[in-house]
C-alpha cells in the first residue's frame, strides 16, 4: 500500500517505521522544519535547546526498541541512564540501589532519608495493595482520591512528583487507572525499568532525525515543512493536500496532537461525533526554563526536585549534554508558576539553587518556554478515541489514542506502532 502519514512526531515516525518494515510506501508529511513534534530541538542561538527538558523511562521498552533499530546503539548512548532518585535539597532523598527487582525499591524506601518509619511502611503498603490487584483499580478515581490516607510526606516527596512527572496532572485531577499502570511499568518487573533516561543529544538527534534518515533509506520519503491543510476521499482513496500539491494515499493516519486532527476531521461527515468527542480533551502546560551560572558545584543527583508550591525539578545539564554550568528547570502541569515573568524565575531559581549549594551568583536566565498543550489532562473517565476512525482508511496515531499510557515519548510511540497493525489488519 500507499500510506500517508501526517505528523513527523514520535507516533508517526513510529507508524511510519512499523509499515515501512512490513513492506508498504510511506510518505510522512511534517508541518515543521525539524522531525519530533512536541519533543523536538529549537533553534535558539546557535545552542541546540529542546522545546522542554524531557525525562524518560527505563520501562520505556518500544521507544528503546525502535531507537536501536534505526540507530543501534543508540538507545544506550543517546542517555544518562541512572538508577530511580528523587533527591530533594530540603532533606528527603529516595534512591534505589542497583539490586535485583523488587529489592532495589524495597532498599529505596527502607532507606530513603527524611520519611518516618511509619511513612515508608505506608508507601510498601501503598505499592503492595496495588500488586494484590494487579495494578488494575476497579474504579477510576483520581489519584488524590486514591492516595486518601497515605501520610502527607509520602505524597508529598513520592506519590505526588511521580504522578505530575508521568501524567502531567495535578493529583486532584488525574485518572489512578493510568497512575497504576505507570507504576506497574516502572516500579515492577525489571529493576531497570525505574531507571531514569535523561537524553544525552538533542530530541530531534534521538530519535526522530535517525527515524526520518532510516525511511528514506528503506524507501519511505519524510516531506518537512509540508502542512496537510485538507484531506478528500477520492473513490476508495484519500487525497492529502498542501500548499501547492497534493497526493493519492491507499491509507492515511493522522498522527498529530488533537487539535490539529479536528482540524483534518472537521469537513468529514462520518467524523462528526468523533471530532464532538475529541473536543472534550483537555490539556495542561509544561513550562521549562533554561539558565546559565557562572560556575556551579557538583549536584547531588543530576536532577533535583522541590515540592512547594509546585512539583519542581532543575537538571544538571552539564551531566547530561556536556552543556557546563546549564540548567533545565521543569514545571509540570497547571499552577501559580505559569504567572512568573522571568525576574520572578529568576529570583525562584537563585533561591532555590541557594538552599541547595550555598551561595551562589543569580544565574542569567537563557530561555523560558511554556508549551501551553504540552499533553492532554489525564483524568478519570476521559475521551480516547480509537486508532481506527468511522472513516475507511483513515486512522489515528498520537500519545492521546486510546492506550494504558499517559501522554508521554513511550504512549506516543506504542499509538504509533499500534496503530500500524490495527491499519494493517483492518481489510
Ligand atoms: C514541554 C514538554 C515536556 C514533556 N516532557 C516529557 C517527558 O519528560 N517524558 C515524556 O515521556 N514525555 C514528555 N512530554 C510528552 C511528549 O513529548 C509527547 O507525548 C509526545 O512527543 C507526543 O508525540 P505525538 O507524536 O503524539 O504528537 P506530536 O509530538 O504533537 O506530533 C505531531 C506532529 O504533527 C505535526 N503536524 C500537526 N498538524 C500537521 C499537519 N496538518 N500537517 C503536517 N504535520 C502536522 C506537528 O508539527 C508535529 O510534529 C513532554 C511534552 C512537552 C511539550
Amino acid at each position: 500500500m500507499n500510506i500517508g502519514i501526517i505528523g513527523g512526531g514520535w507516533s508517526g515516525l513510529a507508524a511510519a517505521i512499523e509499515l515501512t518494515r512490513a513492506g508498504h510506501r510511506v510518505t510522512v508529511y511534517e508541518a515543521g522544519k525539524v522531525p519530533g513534534g512536541r519533543a523536538r530541538r529549537l533553534a535558539s542561538d546557535g545552542l541546540a535547546l529542546d522545546n522542554g527538558q524531557h525525562l524518560l523511562a527505563g520501562a520505556y521498552s518500544e521507544t528503546l526498541r525502535l531507537m536501536e533499530l534505526v540507530s543501534p546503539g543508540s538507545s544506550a548512548s543517546g542517555f544518562l541512564r541512572l538508577p530511580l532518585a528523587l533527591v530533594y535539597p530540603e532533606g528527603v532523598s529516595i534512591r534505589a540501589p542497583r539490586l535485583p527487582a523488587p529489592l532495589h525499591l524495597a532498599f529505596a524506601l527502607l532507606f530513603a532519608r527524611g520519611l518516618t518509619l511509619a511513612e515508608k511502611l505506608s508507601a510498601i503498603g501503598f505499592m503492595q495493595a496495588l500488586k494484590k490487584i494487579d495494578f488494575s483499580p476497579k474504579d477510576d478515581l483520581t489519584v488524590a482520591e486514591a492516595l486518601a490516607g497515605q501520610p502527607r510526606a509520602a505524597c508529598k516527596y513520592l506519590w505526588e512528583p511521580i504522578c505530575v512527572a508521568a501524567l502531567n496532572t495535578p493529583i486532584g485531577q488525574a485518572s489512578f487507572r493510568v497512575f497504576a499502570q505507570v507504576l506497574k511499568d516502572a516500579l515492577t518487573g525489571k529493576a531497570a525499568n525505574s531507571d531514569f533516561l535523561i537524553p544525552a543529544r538533542d530530541l530531534s538527534a534521538l530519535f526522530p532525525e535517525p527515524a526520518a534518515a532510516w525511511l528514506e533509506k528503506s524507501g519511505g520519503e519524510v516531506r518537512m515543512r509540508t502542512r496537510i491543510t485538507a484531506l478528500q476521499r477520492s473513490d476508495a482513496h484519500w487525497k492529502a493536500l498542501w500548499q501547492g500539491g497534493e497526493a493519492v494515499h491507499d491509507r492515511v493516519i493522522i498522527a498529530t496532537a488533537p487539535t490539529h486532527a479536528i482540524d483534518l476531521l472537521s469537513p468529514l461527515n462520518d467524523c462528526r461525533a468523533l471530532v464532538r468527542q475529541l473536543g472534550t480533551i483537555g490539556y495542561q502546560p509544561i513550562l521549562t526554563v533554561y539558565a546559565e551560572y557562572p560556575a556551579l558545584p557538583k549536584f547531588p543527583a543530576p536532577l533535583i526536585g522541590w515540592v512547594e508550591p509546585v512539583p519542581l525539578f532543575i537538571f544538571d545539564m552539564q551531566a547530561s549534554l556536556g552543556m557546563a554550568n546549564t540548567i533545565a528547570v521543569v514545571a509540570s502541569a497547571s499552577g501559580p508558576h505559569l504567572e512568573w515573568d522571568d525576574v520572578r524565575w529568576v529570583e525562584e531559581i537563585d533561591a532555590r539553587m541557594r538552599q541547595a549549594f550555598g551561595p551562589l551568583p543569580p544565574p542569567r536566565l537563557i530561555k523560558r518556554i511554556t508549551e501551553k498543550r504540552a499533553t492532554f489532562t489525564c483524568a478519570p473517565g476521559m475521551f480516547r478515541p480509537a486508532a481506527k476512525t468511522p472513516c475507511t482508511g483513515l486512522f489515528l496515531a498520537g500519545d492521546y489514542v486510546d492506550g494504558p499510557y499517559p501522554a508521554t515519548l513511550e504512549g506516543a510511540v506504542r499509538s504509533g506502532v499500534q496503530c500500524a497493525e490495527t491499519l494493517l489488519a483492518t481489510p
